[in-house]
């Protein structure tokens, strides 16, 4: 099958998920400054207003819609062979983990990834008289342009080893991963771990380790800083460990069409004339927070790090504009994969034959408004 024709209209859609107002908004007294146009994809902010493919949550089509409407598309497009891209966008506190599903607690039963799965394997079992199917899952973060994985077995949450020190443990030695691309473009990550899995438990069991490892990974915590961890409110805990890197789960879908023997003559079936191979990767893509780095802090590290999570989210905006721009693709304007990890690791899956939906998650909290706007303004570059 060719996996080509019937999606050069639809290469990027936008999605607004604006989530209700949180017991600390509350608590502080915020006012709701977002509203969503009745009956229209529409939101508007202050002076501004801003047109989308969608609008869900708040007084918008419920959450429950996005699914069906934006994802399980793309869902059914990777069993016809396409790749694709599902990116939650949004200043830190705003939903994105909640909407993709990617942290160990929130959203594990209603997020998007969990959804994903539920309709992946209840596909698979419709089918699988007709097809054989191979899975496999992968789960990485850039941090600092640098690629983790998140489900390297000899990086697990090891308990009080000799040095006292829990949580992530870097192997000496081991190279680092690198993202390469074939000669027929497909992008490969070398030296993440790729694991192969038959059941929902198994692919449930990788996102729930990727996601605790995200957690205690991004410093060598030892039991002191776990206490404090414990003793911190959620909001910091999230704010701290996972706001500056982009988490994304990447699921790829082998399937080998098994189909109805043409018999020969008087001997036995065909069957490599028979056979139909078909490979499309979906990633889901949880963004470093979109906030400006003067708000991630001063100190020469951290802003080092906020620089480089804008060079990833910078280079995605321009990445994405480019391809939403008809009359540019059409002259076959340069597309900037190359400017940052996040959009080269995503080439093969974001333009050309694949889809992309882009999910920006907002605040409605007035405190919010400016980062907000930014969103509603980013987002609105891309389509
Ligand atoms: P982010 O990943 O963008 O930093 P989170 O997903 O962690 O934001 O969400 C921040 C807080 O808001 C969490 O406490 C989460 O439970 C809550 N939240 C986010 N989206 C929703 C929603 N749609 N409904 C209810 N609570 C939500
Ligand atoms: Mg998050």
């Amino acid at each position: 099958m060719e996996a080509g024709g019937g999606a050069e209209d639809c290469c990027v859609k936008v999605a607004v998920h604006v989530r209700p107002l949180i017991g600390d908004e509350r608590a502080q007294g915020c006012k709701d400054c977002v509203t969503v146009v009745p009956g229209k994809p529409q939101v508007q902010i202050g002076a501004h207003s801003f047109t989308f493919d969608h609008v869900y949550g708040s007084t918008g089509s419920p959450s429950s819609a996005m699914f069906e409407e934006c994802i399980a598309p793309l869902v059914d497009g990777l069993f016809q062979g396409y790749n694709a891209t599902v990116l939650a966008y949004g200043q830190t506190g705003s939903g994105k983990t909640y909407t993709m599903g990617t942290g160990f607690k929130d959203g594990f039963q209603t997020g998007i990834i969990p959804q994903v799965m539920n309709v992946l394997f209840s596909k698979i079992e419709n089918l699988k008289n007709q097809t054989e199917f191979q899975l496999h899952v992968s789960f990485i973060e850039i941090l600092k342009e640098e690629v983790r994985d998140l489900l390297d077995p000899t990086c697990l949450n090891k308990p009080d080893t000799a040095n006292g020190h829990t949580g992530k443990v870097t192997v000496p030695g081991k190279p680092p991963i690198q993202i390469r691309e074939t000669s027929n473009g497909v992008i490969t990550l070398a030296g993440s771990t790729e694991l192969s899995v038959c059941s929902l438990k198994e692919m449930a069991a990788c996102l729930e380790q990727g996601s605790l490892s995200r957690a205690t990974g991004s410093t060598n915590m030892n039991n002191q800083s776990r206490l404090i961890l414990h003793l911190t409110s959620r909001f910091l805990i999230n704010y701290i460990l996972f706001s500056r890197s982009h988490a994304i789960f990447t699921i790829t879908l082998e399937q080998m069409h098994k189909l109805n023997p043409v018999f020969m003559g008087d001997s036995s079936p065909n069957e490599s004339m028979n056979e139909e191979y078909l490979c499309a990767k979906l990633h889901l893509v949880d963004l470093a927070g979109s906030e400006r780095a003067k708000r991630t802090g001063s100190d020469g590290l951290r802003f080092k790090e906020g620089v480089h999570i804008n060079r990833g989210l910078l280079a995605l905006g321009n990445v994405i504009s480019a391809l939403g721009d008809e009359k540019k693709r059409k002259e076959g304007v340069h597309v900037p994969y190359r400017d940052s990890k996040l959009t080269r690791l995503l080439q093969d899956s974001l333009g050309g034959n694949s889809r992309t939906v882009m999910i920006a998650c907002i605040s409605p909290a007035d405190i919010n408004a400016e980062e907000t706007l930014n969103t509603l303004k980013y987002a609105n570059r891309a389509r």
